[in-house]
């Protein structure tokens, strides 16, 4: 599952330099996530960097967007392709 920021955020830009995805900016009213590239850090780190860091714990999982770990992985990678030079 992607996660997601809610209302809660102060929008102090913590969370958007510690996304391995760069999957996290800064939206109208709060701070993102995109979920497309949100891997809950699956990949790079055992827990999601953004949760660590947000210091008002304003991150929740997206329930709305379930994802097996595997799927997750395939993202993962789907993204690192994405990334490598041509
Ligand atoms: S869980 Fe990881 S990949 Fe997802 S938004 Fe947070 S830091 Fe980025
Ligand atoms: S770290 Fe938390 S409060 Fe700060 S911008 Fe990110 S989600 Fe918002």
């Amino acid at each position: 599952m992607a996660l997601l920021i809610n209302d809660l955020c102060v929008n102090c830009d913590v969370c958007e330099p510690a996304c391995p995805n760069r999957a996290i900016s800064a939206g109208a009213v709060i701070y993102e996530i995109d979920p497309a590239r949100c891997t809950e850090c699956v990949g790079h780190f055992d827990e999601p960097q953004c949760i660590a860091v947000c210091p008002v714990e304003c991150i929740d999982v997206d329930t709305s967007i379930p994802e097996t770990r595997l799927q997750l992985l395939a993202k993962y990678d789907a993204l690192m392709r994405e990334e490598a030079p041509q």
